[in-house]
């Protein structure tokens, strides 16, 4: 099967977009998903796919913890960014929260402990706990048919 075939097939489920972030030697790395999942309620499990040539692959694993903020509408920009299309250094100004540098003014930020690992063909599926969230209003942003869009 060709791969923009699945790839265009797979941009018709409509999805939030999230940027991961984790700290290791005190450096701190963002990274654009939106293949992020809510898989259990008790305990509270969430899971992200993350590529195995992104440099967040190693962290995570290095880490064991990561935060997960849901963008909203106004953060297209910094979804660009974190996902390396915009050809510049920024310096970021994150929030903490629960001891963990998180996206200001997200929708939501949760902050994980890793509980599992799995490699699943060119992805790591990091399965993880959440161990505190927290959530503000707004819209989200969101990303279909390789496009970001609003729900108005
Ligand atoms: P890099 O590409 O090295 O970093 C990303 C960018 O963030 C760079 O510009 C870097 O300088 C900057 N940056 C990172 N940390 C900081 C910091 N602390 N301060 C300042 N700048 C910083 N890939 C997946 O594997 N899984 C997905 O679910 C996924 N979903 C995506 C969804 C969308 C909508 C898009 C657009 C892309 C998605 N990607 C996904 C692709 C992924 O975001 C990119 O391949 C990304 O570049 C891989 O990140 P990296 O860890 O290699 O980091
Ligand atoms: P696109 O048309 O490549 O993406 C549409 C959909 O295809 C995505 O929402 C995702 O579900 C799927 N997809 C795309 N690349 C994938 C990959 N390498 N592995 C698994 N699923 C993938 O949209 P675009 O605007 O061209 O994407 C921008 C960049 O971000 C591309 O380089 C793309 O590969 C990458 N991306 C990666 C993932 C991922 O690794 N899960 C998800 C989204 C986008």
């Amino acid at each position: 099967m060709d791969d923009r075939l699945f790839r265009t097939a797979m941009g018709r489920f409509a999805t939030g977009v999230t940027v991961i972030t984790t700290k290791v030697n005190e450096t701190i790395h963002g990274m654009t998903a939106n293949a992020f999942v809510s898989v259990s309620l008790n305990p509270k499990l969430i899971l992200v796919s993350i590529g195995e040539q992104a440099q967040m692959n190693e962290l995570l694993k290095e880490s064991g913890h990561f935060a997960v903020s849901i963008l909203n509408d106004n953060q297209e920009d910094l979804s660009a960014y974190f996902a390396g299309q915009i050809n510049e250094e920024r310096k970021i100004d994150f929030d903490v929260f629960n001891g963990m540098d998180v996206i200001k003014d997200a929708l939501v930020n949760m902050t994980c402990t890793v509980q599992n690992s799995v490699v699943a063909g060119d992805h790591t599926l990091f399965i993880a706990e959440v161990t505190d969230l927290r959530v503000q209003d707004g819209d989200p942003l969101l990303f279909y048919g390789g496009a970001y869009r609003n729900i108005k």
